[in-house]
């Protein structure tokens, strides 16, 4: 340990320190607007510019993930790094930590950035996990259908998210095609869990093991892309209590300095089963920012920046709908129209092209119910495409 990294990882990183933060998304950007609020200044390294986070960083630049150099110089920088999507590269995480602590850890990314390792370490650790199998031959594939039967889900076992590189195989004449299609990556086969609710818990844990949660999220997707979350859950009280004690082991497991998040499906016979893991804040969180006392983001600050966890406390319930480029289709979205509900409180994240299917903002509404709550998003987001507000 150098002499500068030795410096930098003794002690909490206090505000007016700057924090690096390895991406430029949406993530980002809410991370750095929690960030400043409480007096730190923000560096943000991507391969683009006038990205969601670097409008509102003090610094972005401008490199690739694999030009160490820039990497190393970036780290130089800063105090502390995080990260804010999970698939940086192994060498990208070494070149930063020669310089500042990168928090959560290389191995905490390392293992929930690959679909195969993540759910091979979940599973020897006693998780329930979906069941899976490795696909790296048409005879494995074959050899998996036959345990699970029609459908099941081909993931890859790298670079994967939102449903991206992943086929449902139906029926026997896909099997073949739907191997062809993966180029001859590694893969996952996973059993089709025909669930009755998608969870998700959003935790955050400290520099010295603290632990803090935002309870059982209910969540529904729509083409494999987050559509809805609630807070809380309507799920019975062990399913509660089950799902937040996974949560704490996994997060004391990695070893996580940080938020994580655990996606869950809820089976028709009440059994969890871990989906998958993401090792920040995350989509089904995003509600925590204008319903809980902290945010998922100002959480993560804390835990990286190893100040104390704050409150989670949830002031009503609440819900969130995320907005899709699809939205732009018939032209820019009647912002006056959504803001004509209140209560309802609208996010955009500064990105330039609204493409079908990209993560373009999201709505956030509290109410006396989740009920209601989703109900406000919902004819917001109605009033948006111009339709006929069922609110009233
Ligand atoms: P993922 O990218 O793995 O989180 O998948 C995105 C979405 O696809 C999930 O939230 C589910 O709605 C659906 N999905 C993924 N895997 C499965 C599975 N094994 N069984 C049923 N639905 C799945």
């Amino acid at each position: 340990m150098n002499q500068e990294i030795r410096k930098k990882s003794h002690g909490p990183v206090g505000p007016g320190s700057i924090i690096g933060v390895l991406g430029s998304g949406q993530l980002g950007r809410m991370f750095a607007i929690a960030a400043r609020r409480m007096g730190y200044r923000v560096h943000t390294f991507s391969p683009e510019t006038d990205t969601p986070t670097g409008q509102v960083a003090d610094v972005e630049i401008k490199a690739q993930y694999d030009d160490l150099h820039a990497v190393r110089s970036f780290a130089a920088g800063v105090d502390v790094v995080t990260f804010e999507f999970e698939n940086v590269l192994a060498a990208t995480v070494e070149a930063a930590t020669e310089y500042a602590p990168v928090r959560p850890g290389g191995r905490v990314l390392h293992t929930t950035q690959h679909r195969l390792r993540e759910k091979t370490f979940l599973a020897a650790k006693g998780f329930p996990v979906t069941p899976f199998r490795p696909v790296n031959s048409l005879a494995e594939l074959e050899a998996g259908l036959a345990e699970f039967g029609f459908p099941s889900i081909l993931k890859t076992a790298g670079f994967g998210y939102d449903g991206k590189g992943q086929t449902r195989i139906n029926s026997a004449a896909e099997v073949a095609p739907a191997f062809l299609a993966t180029g001859r990556q590694e893969m996952v086969l996973e059993a089709f869990v025909d669930f009755a609710g998608e969870l998700s818990v959003v935790a955050a844990r400290g520099v010295d093991g603290s632990f803090a949660h935002w309870g059982v999220i209910g969540n529904t997707h729509r083409h494999h892309i987050l559509d809805i979350s609630i807070a809380p859950a309507p799920v019975p009280p062990e399913v509660e209590h089950e799902a937040l004690a996974i949560a704490r082991a996994v997060l004391d497991e990695l070893d996580v300095i940080g938020v994580l998040c655990v996606e869950f499906f809820l089976t028709r016979d009440g059994r969890l089963l871990i989906n998958e893991l993401a090792p920040r804040p995350h989509n089904s969180g995003h509600l925590t920012f204008d319903a809980c006392v902290t945010s998922q983001f100002e959480q993560q600050l804390r835990a990286v920046c190893g100040l104390p966890l704050g409150s989670t406390e949830l002031l009503r319930p609440a819900a969130m709908a995320n907005l899709l480029g699809d939205l732009w289709q018939g032209g820019e979205p009647d912002w006056a129209a959504a803001c004509a509900l209140p209560s309802v409180k609208l996010h955009l994240y500064g990105k330039l092209e609204p493409k079908v299917g990209r993560k373009m903002g999201h709505l956030t509404a509290m109410a006396a119910t989740v009920e209601e709550a989703a109900a406000l998003v919902t004819a917001a987001r109605d009033a948006l495409k111009g339709a006929p507000s069922i609110h009233r």
